[in-house]
């Protein structure tokens, strides 16, 4: 199964750049609740209250508790063949192959990826609201632990809420537009600014393929989509694609 569509063919005298796109769907698979799944509530909670700067300040303490269970809920999942095939990728091609992910969990990492860019922070990091800078955390916030920087008890949760900026949305952009392929795997085309990459990718000559359990919302715009699990689907692309490098 070649990757099809009207995109420019590969140059294989070159190495292949591939920029991968991970969402909610592949950490779904992992048993990892996301507010996706429930009819806008994330684990019982409206998004508004748990996930805006305008909920912190309203409630800190619900926020901090809402998170210190996530961070704690971690250790109850594993990566699946999704995350494992991605890692396996990366062994094959490196630097070549950057990860950009949806997800705050660090199911990439523990699957032995490296190169992952988390463009909506990460569970395991606080960032403090006094001195700005961003600490490697596992354990609970809501006790409101003092600044390893600054010593102030300013720290929030390092995710990146409604309303604000994702992280490193220059190199992100500079990642697709060098690249040969781009692949969006399990997100919903509906949260920008992810939901855009795949234009972004076409407006470069990019050729864009879809991963995900079904048709997305920007599925029209992709090369070529397959409809499935990602721990089926993704293990699968990826031999392909090593059989063909
Ligand atoms: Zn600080």
């Amino acid at each position: 199964m070649g990757l099809g569509g009207s995109g420019p063919t590969h140059n294989y005298s070159r190495p292949m750049r591939i920029v991968v796109l991970t969402g909610a769907g592949i950490s779904a698979e992992s048993g990892v609740p996301t507010f996706r799944d429930s009819d806008g509530l994330w684990e019982g909670h409206h998004v508004e209250e748990v996930a805006t700067p305008e909920g912190y300040d309203a409630d800190p303490v619900l926020v901090h508790e809402f998170y210190d269970a996530r961070r704690r809920a971690l250790q109850k999942v594993e990566p699946n063949p999704a995350h494992d095939a991605l890692a396996r990728l990366e062994q094959a091609v490196g630097e070549d192959l950057v990860v950009v992910t949806q997800n705050i969990d660090d199911l990439h990492e523990r699957a032995g990826s490296h190169h992952v860019v988390h463009m909506h922070g990460e569970l395991l990091s606080a960032l403090c609201r006094a001195c700005g800078s961003r600490h490697c955390w596992d354990g609970d916030l809501s006790g409101r632990p003092a600044c390893p920087g600054c010593g102030v008890r300013e720290l929030r949760p390092d995710v990146v809420w409604f309303g604000e900026m994702p992280h490193e949305m220059e190199r992100i952009y500079r990642a697709i537009d060098d690249a040969d392929l781009f692949v969006s795997v399990g997100t919903s085309g509906a949260v920008y600014p992810a939901a855009g990459f795949v234009i972004e990718a076409r407006a470069h000559g990019v050729q864009t393929l879809e991963l995900n359990l079904e048709p997305s919302e920007g599925t029209a715009f992709f090369d070529e989509a397959r409809h499935g699990r990602a721990g089926v689907l993704v293990p699968a692309w990826v031999n392909e694609l090593l059989t063909r490098l």
